[in-house]
């Protein structure tokens, strides 16, 4: 029997942000309508576009997620080894926001796969953001060169701090088939998600395809190639026709493919921008141009997830 898929949902409520008619430049935002959800193998939902902060300065996160709840997003997207968390966290405090209206995610540091420095840390995590548990917590780095290749140990002590209550649900990112193969085969958990890089430039098939062979929701890091689709021709060619930008469309094509995605932008007309995704649509013949740019290895931004061996200091 193959496992359950993860399902996209239209939310029934309209997200508090999403004012009617607001416009910024040129751009037009919240137009009322909501973020679809994705449901998870565990059951709990997801909102499909969310707010990644990596590479936000520790000192202009406040400010920055500040202005992106205030835009409409629900779901921050945050990791340890960013270091700004109590940035994040200081920003839903003073947002006001219930807590069940937020999606929080972080990430164990690559330093930190020991079970005793994973659950120390995780505590650490909570106090930074100022919650008594996040709603996701991943594996950030499989890391198969350090920690005697055993990244199973890690995923065993993340299942132990969801069942601790500490974090609602719990996944991994940068794992390959082998990886997800793996940590399944010798623990029979799932994770709920597995965090990869996506984009137009290297649309990572096969990882996709492994996560849905396990019924793992795929979301997409660097969704826009860290700002590079902004001037790909081809890209722009789509855009111009249907009267958007190359980021829209481009994150119009992750979600139109069921992945989770979670643009960064420091300025508040591109989070505008990257907000407006739900009042169009591309069609076949433009999804398969979006997809027809990949460039296999080449194209990845980021490094290989089999090799990528670095521990912080
Ligand atoms: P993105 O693909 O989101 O691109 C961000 C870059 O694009 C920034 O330089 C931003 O500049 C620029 N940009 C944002 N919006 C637009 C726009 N509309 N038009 C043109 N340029 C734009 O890259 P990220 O690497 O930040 O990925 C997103 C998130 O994914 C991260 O923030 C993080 O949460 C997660 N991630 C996870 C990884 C993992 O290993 N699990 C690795 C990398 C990312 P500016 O800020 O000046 O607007």
């Amino acid at each position: 029997m193959s496992p359950p898929q993860p399902v996209a949902q239209p939310l029934t409520q309209p997200l508090a942000g999403a004012a009617a008619g607001n416009t910024s430049a040129g751009v037009v935002v919240g137009t009322g309508m909501a973020i679809p959800t994705i449901t998870l193998h565990d059951q709990t939902t997801i909102p499909q576009l969310g707010f990644g902060v990596f590479q936000v300065p520790p000192p202009e996160t406040e400010a920055t997620v500040s202005t992106a709840l205030e835009v409409g997003y629900r779901h921050l997207d945050t990791a340890q080894m960013y270091g700004n968390e109590a940035g994040v966290g200081a920003a839903i405090a003073a947002s006001g926001l219930a807590r069940d209206d937020l999606y929080v995610t972080t990430k164990l540091n690559n330093g930190f796969h020991r079970p005793d420095d994973a659950r120390r840390t995780l505590h650490e995590s909570l106090e930074r953001l100022g919650l008594d548990r996040v709603d996701l917590f991943l594996i950030h780095w499989p890391l198969p060169d350090q920690y005697d290749g055993d990244f199973v140990t890690t995923w065993r002590t993340l299942v132990e701090l969801r069942e601790a209550g500490l974090s609602t649900s719990v996944g991994v990112s940068n794992f390959q088939p082998a990886h997800l193969d793996r940590i399944v085969a010798e623990t029979g958990e799932v994770p709920v998600i597995n965090q990869i890089e996506i984009h137009p430039y290297f649309p990572n098939e096969d990882a996709r395809a492994a996560n849905a062979r396990h019924g793992i929701a795929t979301e997409a890091w660097s969704p826009i190639a860290r700002g590079k689709i902004a001037d790909d021709p081809t890209i722009r060619e789509v855009a111009d026709r249907l009267g958007r930008t190359p980021a829209q469309v481009t994150l119009r094509w992750h979600l139109q493919r069921g992945d989770i995605v979670f643009p960064k932008s420091m300025k508040r007309e591109r989070m505008e921008e990257n907000f407006a995704l739900f009042d169009f649509e591309l069609g076949e013949a433009d999804l398969a141009t979006l997809s027809s740019l990949g460039r296999g290895e080449e194209g990845r931004t980021g490094p290989n997830p089999d090799t990528f061996n670095w521990i912080p200091e």
